[in-house]
């Protein structure tokens, strides 16, 4: 892959037509390597939100041990690329065949589930097919449902047990392995620690009520990047906080501590170049849209850091909103984005912090999608781990400017 050392060395040498996406390995390195160092506990990297070989492999080589997969694809795309990583299955909705392959084929010994029958379809599927044996290795973690009130984008209503439900299924669980956890996730870009003390309570209350031993919490994902307009407390806050609450829990004394960020160990990996098409007043129709790497920029209004490639730009910076590639009304992104008020078709911008859920997200639609993959060396356009994060001394801390 070509190496060039930043956004504006590339648009000069491409002048692309088609979008870049701009890939920062050292930026990558340097947040796992922050959580493997940081985080009192294990830290697991959710695949989903950039499965890239080559993101995964940076991350194996920083010390990222552990992979969060939710699919047998990811399952097969993580073996592939490290056959020595840990793979926990963690969609709490699996079919037979995936469980069952995970199990025999890939060595998957970890599986969430927030159910009964879930709890039964992992079981029969992992009995030895010869001697019906059960299988006596599983790693089981319950999913609980947790409130997302804190978060930008909510992962509360679709998946876990609520309270009612969880200590008759810790139980059950507890009869078919030797190892069970508790797992919840407090949905994504949390923007303030206290979304994990609730979460911690939730669980306190879950394990006291079913009286039984927890060998592990997880503590998901949900550990924010920083955007414009959402700049969050600096991670420390957030992994203090919760090393606190674990360890006035209820478990075992040898209990482990997991977490499963996706977005914050890969938010900074990549950023892309697109091209400005047409210019209609503040409306500017560029090559990436809702069907690319910018789908949360339209589908959520998730406001990217934008930067303009050109040197001849003199006006000062106004409010754009973005029109993508394809036919549909709904690629459209209001941010608003700020940029040179001279700004004109054939110009090129650098979009920022889209290496989670933006170069993964691309589809072919409408016959845009293509983009080429370099690397550059400068620094990502925001970041969490460069020192700039200022520590505020106090518990339950909210800073939301
Ligand atoms: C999506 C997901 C994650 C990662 O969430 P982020 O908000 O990107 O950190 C972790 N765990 C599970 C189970 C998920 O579904």
């Amino acid at each position: 892959m070509h190496i060039y050392p930043d956004a504006q060395a590339v648009a000069r040498a491409l002048r692309p037509d088609e979008p870049v996406i701009l890939n920062r390995p050292h930026a990558a390195r340097r947040a796992a390597r922050f959580f493997v160092d940081k985080f009192p506990g294990k830290v697991l990297y959710a695949v989903k939100s950039n499965p890239a070989p080559d993101l995964i492999e940076v991350l194996w080589d920083a010390g990222v041990t552990h992979y969060d997969v939710a699919s047998i694809a990811e399952v097969r795309l993580v073996r592939a690329a490290l056959p020595d990583a840990t793979l926990c299955f963690m969609h709490p909705i699996k079919t037979p065949s995936a469980i069952r392959e995970a199990y025999f084929k890939h060595g998957v010994k970890t599986f969430s589930l927030d159910s009964v029958e879930e709890l039964e379809k992992i079981v029969e599927a992992c009995r030895n097919p010869e001697t019906g044996e059960a299988a006596r290795d599983l790693r089981l973690c319950v999913r609980l449902r947790v409130s997302s009130e804190y978060s930008e984008l909510s992962l509360a209503s679709k998946f876990g047990c609520d309270l009612l439900e969880a200590p008759a299924l810790l139980q059950e669980v507890r009869q078919h392995c030797d190892w069970l956890g508790i797992c919840f996730h407090v949905g994504s870009q949390a923007m303030t620690p206290f979304a994990f003390v609730q979460a911690l309570d939730r669980t306190r209350a879950a394990i006291a009520e079913a009286s039984v031993v927890i060998d592990m919490i997880d503590v998901g994902g949900g550990f924010p990047s920083i955007y414009p307009g959402m700049e969050p407390p600096p991670l420390e806050d957030y992994f203090q906080i919760i090393h606190q609450h674990f360890y006035a829990l209820p478990i075992a004394y040898n209990a482990e501590l997991w977490c499963e960020p996706g977005r914050a160990l890969c938010a900074e990996y990549s950023s892309m170049i697109v091209k400005v098409e047409k210019r209609r007043g503040n409306e500017l129709y560029i090559n990436d849209g809702a069907y690319g790497a910018l789908y949360d920029a339209a589908h959520v209004a998730w406001r990217f850091p934008v930067e303009a490639l050109e040197d001849d730009l003199r006006d000062a910076k106004e409010d754009f909103a973005f029109y993508g590639p394809t036919c549909d009304d709904a690629d459209y992104m209001a941010g608003p984005f700020a940029l040179p008020g001279d700004i004109q078709a054939g110009d090129f911008i650098e979009i920022g912090m889209l290496g989670a859920y933006g170069a993964a997200m691309k589809t072919g639609f409408n016959g845009f999608g293509e983009a080429e993959v370099v690397i550059v060396e400068d620094e990502p356009m925001m970041s969490m781990f460069d020192g700039s994060r200022v520590r505020v001394d106090s518990d339950n801390v909210v800073s939301l400017r």
